[in-house]
């Protein structure tokens, strides 16, 4: 029977790799992915099958990866990050009843909320909820929806996919949205190439975030009334000194 590991390799360099996610890797016959994360995993896995699709090929890559597998192939698909934030994981379910039997094996990795807030600080260390700005498969009306109640329901908010080329202005009308509810001095942040070349971090306040220009390989953070800004970092309190 053949296999399909699907892979979270975390944030970008091989130390944020889980020690299962190596192994798995190891194991494999082939390797699926987009080609910038087949990049990332350096010179190590060469000697394998590699097939790298270019991105907005997720269906095709997943089919790929059934096809290989049925040949009883051990197959690796990589997402960043993890494989069940926004990745690939469900997608592979979704698809496997259109084929034979496949095992499935999802192993998690380190999502760009929780490598991006080690690099601010502690952001995250109370509850929080993550929001995609891409309306290429969410229609707008409903990530407005889900930016205005988390405000209003005082989450920490994680923006992932906050802005690219067509989605230049994103960042900009998702901070609009949330300043009709949040204070223009909320405590905000983000992370650049987080655990990449380039790793660059920002904090300010939700009204100069609004004015920054952020690109697709950055998380953003929106602090909840309780966060705040230490020497450069994004800091939510758990509570425990109330
Ligand atoms: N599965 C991934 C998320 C994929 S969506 C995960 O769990 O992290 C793609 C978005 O994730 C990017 O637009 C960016 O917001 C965020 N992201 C992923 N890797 C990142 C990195 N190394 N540095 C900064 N942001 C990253």
């Amino acid at each position: 029977m053949g296999r399909i590991i699907v892979i979270g390799i975390g944030p970008g360099e091989q130390a944020h790799m889980t020690q299962r996610a190596k192994e798995c890797l190891q194991e494999a016959d082939s390797i699926v992915g987009y080609s910038g994360y087949v990049s990332l995993l350096g010179e190590e896995y060469t000697q394998k099958e590699i097939l790298s699709t270019g991105m907005k090929r997720e269906v095709l890559r997943c089919r790929l990866c059934f096809e290989k597998a049925l040949e009883g192939k051990v197959v690796a698909l990589i997402c960043s990050g993890d494989a069940g934030v926004y990745g690939m994981a469900s997608l592979v379910y979704e698809l496997s009843s259109e084929y034979g039997k496949v095992d499935i094996e999802i192993v998690p990795g380190v999502t760009a909320a929780a490598s991006g807030a080690a690099v601010l600080g502690a952001p995250i260390n109370h509850d929080f909820c993550t929001i995609s700005l891409s309306d290429l498969l969410t229609p707008w009306e409903l990530i407005a929806k889900r930016l205005q109640t988390a405000a209003m329901g005082d989450f920490v908010i994680t923006l992932y996919n906050p802005s690219s080329m067509k989605r230049a202005d994103y960042l900009q009308k998702a901070c609009d949205l949330l300043l009709e509810i949040l204070p223009e001095d909320r405590a905000c942040g983000y992370v650049k190439n987080i655990g990449r070349e380039g790793t660059a971090t920002w904090t300010g306040t939700l009204a100069e975030l609004r004015a920054e220009q952020v690109d697709m390989f950055t998380t953003c953070f929106i602090g909840n009334s309780q966060s705040f800004l230490l020497d450069g970092k994004l800091i939510t309190p758990r509570g425990y000194r109330t």
